[in-house]
């Protein structure tokens, strides 16, 4: 396999920017095996990209442990949280620097190698001094603009892979935004990492999954590879194996789960992590779908349903016209007699009465709740456009009267 370094030159120039005191490894050489650019994150036709270890490295035997305990499952990449990022303090922030030579002892030992979460340039700077193979990008920074920035220009000429997870909150521009800041520094192996939303609403899930943010990240970005986060998802052990199918139904390209031998005790994130054993069974019993086939008759039936799809939407695409001419029609009539655009109660019962119709045709609420909410969204922008309209020709025949 040929190895390519970073350019030397480059981190002259960039050394200007570097804080004092930061080391002088640049100038010695981190070696990095080269891949095509997002190959390296992507599965094959049978197997997904697989990354796990611990939430945290914890001591220098556990982190052994698990890693020694996974390298016959044929993971690709070992994961280990080094910097902990806590929503209060005085929780456990993590072992720090003093972790990375025991991530370089799982690299000679088993041949695994690894990856760790960066959220400043001191971070990065630090992993790279070790050894790290990939830097991944956590929730929390890809919140946060600056912190993006501030890994991006620590990275300006390095050639080490980064991974990116969604930010906290279900903001895909936001994701968007930080794989751009990383792609910009040059960094042309990128992967990201669907770990779940945040959500004010109770669920079954630690984060949301929103599977559509990833859905539009992929449509709009198709090369980069997604990896499922399915650990920070579930934030338990018991959907774990649910989660790891539904992403790779959807062609995910691969998972990140958290491993422990030890989980119940787990100094951070016990609940959600596993013994490096169940976390073989759970691989097993996934089911690797193939994106596609060259079955001649299952591509025939294929495009077939296709075309029939085609055709119902633009069934409905007409259906969506006749119903905005009608909101534009009840809007003239509001304006005449100076009606308001919203009847609230009107709304309540347009979707009242769906969710009834909906269930019994096997469509569920959530799906009838957006749908309808995105219908009457537009129903009112057209009647508020008419009303609109209405009243500024009346206040043009007032001043051309006056
Ligand atoms: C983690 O992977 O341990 C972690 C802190 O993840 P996230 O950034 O997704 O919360
Ligand atoms: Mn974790």
């Amino acid at each position: 396999m040929p190895w390519i370094s970073y350019n030397p030159k480059k981190f002259i120039l960039h050394q200007k920017g570097v804080p004092q005191g930061a080391p002088f490894f640049y100038f010695t050489t981190c070696y990095l095996p080269f891949s095509t650019c997002c190959a390296m994150f992507q599965r094959s036709n049978t197997h997904p990209f697989l990354i796990a270890g611990p939430c945290s490295a914890e001591t220098e035997e556990q982190v052994l442990q698990i890693a020694h305990q996974l390298a016959p499952q044929g993971i690709d990449l070992f994961r280990a949280g080094i910097w902990k990022p806590r929503t209060r303090p005085g929780a456990f922030e993590g072992i720090g620097s003093k972790a990375l030579p025991w991530l370089r002892r799982v690299k000679e030992e088993t041949g695994l190698k690894t990856t760790i979460e960066v959220a400043n340039a001191h971070q990065v700077y630090e992993a790279l001094k070790h050894g790290v193979d990939v830097l991944w990008i956590g929730a929390r920074s890809t919140v946060n603009p600056f912190s993006v920035q501030e890994i991006a220009d620590a990275l300006q000429g390095v050639d080490v892979p980064v991974l990116i997870k969604n930010p906290v909150n279900p903001d895909l521009e936001l994701w968007v935004g930080a794989i751009e800041r990383i792609q910009k520094a040059g960094v042309q192996r990128i992967g990201a990492i669907h770990r779940g939303f945040s959500a004010y609403a109770k669920s079954k899930f630690r984060n949301a999954p929103y599977w559509e943010i990833a859905v539009e990240l992929r449509r709009r970005m198709p090369e980069l590879p997604i990896i499922c986060d399915n650990s920070h998802i579930c934030g338990n052990r018991e959907d774990l194996l649910e989660i790891a199918q539904q992403a790779l139904d959807l062609n995910y390209d691969g998972l990140m789960t958290e491993t422990h031998t030890d989980p119940d005790n787990a100094w951070s994130d016990a609940r959600q992590q596993i013994t490096p054993f169940v976390y073989g069974e759970m691989i097993q019993r996934l089911i690797v779908r193939r994106e596609t086939t060259d079955d001649r008759s299952f591509l025939e039936n294929l495009e077939n349903v296709r075309h029939k799809i085609d055709e119902v939407d633009l069934e409905l695409l007409n259906l969506l016209a006749r119903r905005m001419r009608m909101a534009e029609e009840i809007g003239r009539f509001k304006s005449s007699n100076n009606i308001a655009v919203l009847q609230t109660n009107r709304w309540n019962e347009i979707l009242e009465k769906a969710f009834v119709q909906g269930r019994e045709r096997g469509l569920s609420e959530g799906f009838i709740e957006k749908f309808l909410s995105a219908v009457h969204q537009e129903s009112i922008a057209k009647q508020t456009h008419v009303l609109h309209a209405a009243s500024q020709a009346r206040n043009n025949a007032t001043m051309d009267r006056a």
